[in-house]
């Protein structure tokens, strides 16, 4: 099941590696315990089987995506420099290859000047949009979708901004007449458009937000952690590709290499449309900047220790699937999307399952027909174990019920009340094992209502 045959590839790498070191005296590292490591390593990887099977197309819960070889290899090759972004002293190639990658990503959103750089995660990056948008509008207010990440509020709270929230239409949207509303009574500094949200992956209508912006003065900053590279589909609703046209209008962009950008964790992305808002980060740090009047990244992040091992294969998966419309990578988005699609449409047509609106990305989320909210709920989470046990992985989320069932609603149904299944379709293979997918699935759900 587990692809081996790029370790090949890593060898001949790492003798390549090795050959730009020649100039120096013979060294050995320490010794080390072959046998006694194999040992550890063969209980690690024993460990490592309590795990649900990430890398198989029949796990399709949550936004879990396996790197791509070159990006697995590349990371490997970079741990025997183990170099650290933070300073140019601690890895100059891979700083080099970390703007140049970012560089790529900025231009895929249409900026061909920009400031960023490589963190942690989404969180990371989306708190230093939110720390730089603070630093622009002080004490102002800070907006997002009820649907938007929790993260927002979490990181409004950590700088102390004040932040609310604004209601969704029934297709997971922030709601424009709302935030209008909103916007009317003042002191809002910036607006978080989500582009795919990770409940249901829905995108902000960005195109009236914008038209707003022209009327209250705010800035915006776009959420694409989840859904970022989808700008490359050429398969989007009409709809969500004029959202998606108008993101280099935007203030900042947050966008997750490791999450649809086949990256191993710890490689999120933050860019700012203006390269001014660096002088903020300024510092007067005595001793980490001495080699080179080049820029160095720990001048423009808040993280200080960064592993430049991410950059590198970041690098990498960028040279061998360039971030290209019509290119293989923006197909392989193209499938994940059409894959979600076609589930929807074998769940609409199905008598048992109630989906709400179209996928605008490439997840999904639906649930059992049943009497009520309380019935439909408990049948998701027996539906939800009946397939894990054939081996079908899929995920649990509370959404609100307005989204499926307008009769429900009018029951004075708790706005967040229905539990229901959701399936993130984000590998490419997803298309091809749709029947086997949705086999499972019919058979969970026979066993569950006796229909
Ligand atoms: C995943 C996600 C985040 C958080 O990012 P991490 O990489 O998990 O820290 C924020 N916003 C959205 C829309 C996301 O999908």
């Amino acid at each position: 099941m587990l692809e081996r045959d790029t370790l090949k590839i890593l060898q001949e790498a790492l003798r390549k590696l090795d050959a730009g070191f020649v100039s120096l005296p013979e060294f050995a590292a320490a010794a080390t315990d072959s046998q006694k490591i194999s040992e550890v390593l063969t209980s690690t990887a024993e460990r490592l089987h309590d795990n649900y099977p990430y890398f198989h197309p029949l796990y399709a819960g949550q936004m879990l995506k396996p790197p791509h070889p070159v990006a697995r290899l590349a990371y490997a090759l970079a741990q025997w420099i183990n170099p650290n972004n933070h300073a140019l002293d601690g890895g100059r190639a891979s700083s080099a290859m970390e703007q140049e990658a970012v560089a790529e990503i900025a231009a895929m959103f249409g900026w061909h000047t920009h400031l960023g750089h490589l963190c942690g995660g989404g969180t990371m990056a989306n708190l230093e949009a939110l720390w730089v948008a603070g630093q622009r509008a002080p004490g102002k207010t800070i907006l997002a979708s009820e649907q938007a990440h929790y993260t927002h509020q979490r990181i409004s709270r950590v700088l102390q901004l004040p932040c609310e929230t604004v209601r969704c239409d029934a297709r997971g949207r922030m709601d424009v007449e709302a935030l209008r509303a909103r916007l009317a009574r003042g002191d809002v500094g910036t607006v978080v458009a989500t582009m795919g949200t990770t409940a249901t992956g829905s995108v902000d209508p960005l195109a009236e937000i914008l038209l707003l912006r022209q009327k209250f003065r705010f800035r915006i900053h776009a959420d694409a952690a989840y859904g970022g590279y989808f700008h490359l589909a050429g398969n989007l609703a009409e709809e969500t590709r004029r959202n998606f046209d108008q993101i280099q209008h935007v203030d900042s962009i947050v966008i997750d290499p490791h999450k649809h950008g086949l990256q191993p964790y710890g490689c999120g992305c933050v860019l700012f449309r203006d390269p001014e808002v660096g002088r903020l980060y300024k510092h007067d740090s005595p001793y980490t900047y001495f080699s080179s009047a080049e820029l160095h990244l720990g001048e423009i992040s808040l993280e200080c220790s960064r592993p430049g091992a991410a950059a590198v294969a970041l690098w990498a998966t960028q040279r061998l699937l360039p971030l290209q419309k019509h290119g293989e990578f923006a197909k392989s988005l193209e499938r994940c999307r059409e894959a979600a699609l076609r589930f929807h449409q074998r769940l609409a047509q199905d008598g048992r399952f109630l989906t709400p609106f179209l996928p605008e990305l490439d997840i999904l989320v639906f649930a059992p027909r049943a009497a009520s909210v309380d019935e439909a709920s408990a049948l998701t989470r027996k539906i939800f174990q009946a397939a894990a046990r054939r081996n079908l992985h899929l995920a649990i989320a509370e959404i609100p019920v307005a989204f499926f069932d307008p009769q429900w609603t009018s029951a004075k149904q708790d706005r967040f009340g229905l539990t229901c299944l959701r399936t993130v379709l984000m590998k490419p293979e997803h298309l091809d094992w749709l029947d086997r997918i949705w086999a499972i699935l019919d058979q969970a759900a026979q066993e569950c209502s006796g229909r």
